[in-house]
């Protein structure tokens, strides 16, 4: 088949890989110059398989309001009277309950563990170099509750294999000796051995030329208008260079894949949560070890060179400005959690739009049109799930059984 992907982010790449090597002619289409240049451009580099806890939470529900007034929180809700808005934050409260919480968590591990091992396989054909690291990640708490809390999820994932263990803040220390300047703060942390990291930009574009290599068409600079359609199916994709046709679609647009799917009658509630990213060089005293501080909803990657800090969460913020105030924060934040961890006089700041559905999982699969396809909507963790999602995307248009179940997973879930 000739198959269209829209999207050259690292969920439009992987799923470009999976089908050519199923035997589609792939064409890539982006408005960007190179592949990854978007949202999975400079994010946290957490391949977070055992962190699939879903943002939609029933502590939250209390915390709503002061979520839109708080700018400078680590979690943010911009208040609009926009449909989009009005619709997401309905099925997102829908989300916030005990039983909700735990369907949306099993679901998004199951493509996690799926999504690690896809990727095992794709690196033993192709040993792509993106500072690859295998050596499972920390998670800090600096509140008892928290911490309690957080022992209990253990015990919940540990049945799917998670193998993570509950650590005092002297095991915590011990493992990354840099924390010693917060040592005070932290009361334990739950580690992961099955979590890895890497730079999923540099990921992205390696894969991008094994990709081209395998004869995928990539046209950069080409924005994507519209999708033609007649009588429930897809007839061609409107673009900047004329219209293109294809016996298949996907749709990986991130944030704006929905503008993209309105007029065609499917509503996709896929909303922007902004972030920040800083990339700082690194010194010896950084932080070796793949961190995760829940308080501040911050996370910290050794990325070769560079370590990563990202964090910052704006349900509803649009614009891709770098606000001055928020990156000091986050300056502020890993200066005093390691002062000497970085050369703070170079850090890039970097800020990008995480595509979020109301419960926390991507939208993978069919649609009501015959040909179109969905992957997209990945949120807070698109660089974990892409390789499990485009593979079991690739199935589905084969047509064989998934991996992994696509229940909870397919737009048919938001009704
Ligand atoms: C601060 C931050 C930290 C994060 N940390 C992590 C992490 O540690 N681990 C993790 O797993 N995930 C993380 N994420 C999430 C992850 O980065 C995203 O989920 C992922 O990058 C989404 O990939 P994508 O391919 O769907 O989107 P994108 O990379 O945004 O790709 C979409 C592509 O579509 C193109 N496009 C859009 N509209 C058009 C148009 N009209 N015409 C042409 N092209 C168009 C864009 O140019 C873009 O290249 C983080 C995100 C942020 C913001």
């Amino acid at each position: 088949m000739n198959i269209i992907i829209l999207g050259a982010g690292v969920v439009g790449v992987t799923t470009a890989y999976y089908l050519s090597r199923d035997g589609h002619q792939v064409t890539v289409i982006d408005r960007a110059e190179q592949a990854g240049m978007m949202t999975s451009f400079a994010n946290g580099g957490q391949l977070s398989y055992s962190y699939t806890d879903p943002m939609a939470q029933p502590y939250l529900i209390a915390q709503l309001p002061s979520l839109m007034w708080h700018y400078y929180a680590p979690l943010t809700i911009r208040f609009s009277l926009s449909p989009e808005f009005l619709r997401w934050t309905k099925l997102f409260l829908q989300n916030c309950n005990q039983q909700r919480v735990e369907e949306n968590t099993l679901k998004v591990l199951k493509l996690g563990l799926h999504s690690r091992d896809a990727l095992h396989g794709l690196l033993a054909e192709h040993p792509l170099q993106f500072h690859y690291q295998q050596a499972g990640k920390l998670y800090l708490f600096m509140n008892q509750q928290e911490m309690e809390r957080g022992a209990k999820r253990c015990e919940f994932k540990n049945q799917w294999g998670l193998q993570q263990q509950v650590w005092s803040a002297e095991q915590c220390l011990q493992h990354e000796p840099n924390l010693a300047h917060v040592r005070d703060s932290v009361v334990g942390g739950v580690f992961s051995p099955l979590d890895e990291s890497g730079d999923a930009f540099l990921f992205t574009q390696a894969l991008a030329e094994v990709c081209k290599a395998q004869g995928v068409t990539f046209l950069y600079n080409t924005e994507i208008q519209a999708l033609q359609h007649q009588s429930r199916r897809v007839t061609g994709v409107v673009t900047s260079r004329g219209v293109q046709s294809a016996d298949a679609v996907v749709l990986s647009m991130a944030t704006e894949s929905p503008r993209l799917a309105r007029p065609l009658g499917l509503r996709l509630p896929v909303y922007p949560m902004k972030g920040y990213s800083l990339s700082i060089p690194i010194t010896d005293h950084s932080p070796n070890t793949c961190l995760t501080d829940s308080k501040h909803r911050t996370v910290y990657s050794h990325l070769g060179p560079v370590l990563r800090v990202a964090g910052m969460a704006e349900v509803g913020s649009w614009d891709l400005n770098l606000k001055p105030k928020k990156v000091a924060v986050m300056e502020h934040l890993a200066r005093k959690t390691f002062p000497d961890g970085g050369h703070f006089d170079q850090l890039k700041p970097w800020a990008g739009l995480r595509p979020m559905t109301p419960d926390s999982a991507p939208i993978i699969g069919r649609t009501p049109y015959e040909n179109l396809y969905l992957n997209t909507g990945h949120g807070m963790l698109g660089w974990t799930l892409s390789c499990g999602s485009a593979s079991v995307l690739a199935d589905v248009i084969a047509k064989r059984e998934t991996k992994v179940s696509l229940l909870g997973l397919d737009l048919g879930r938001f009704g």
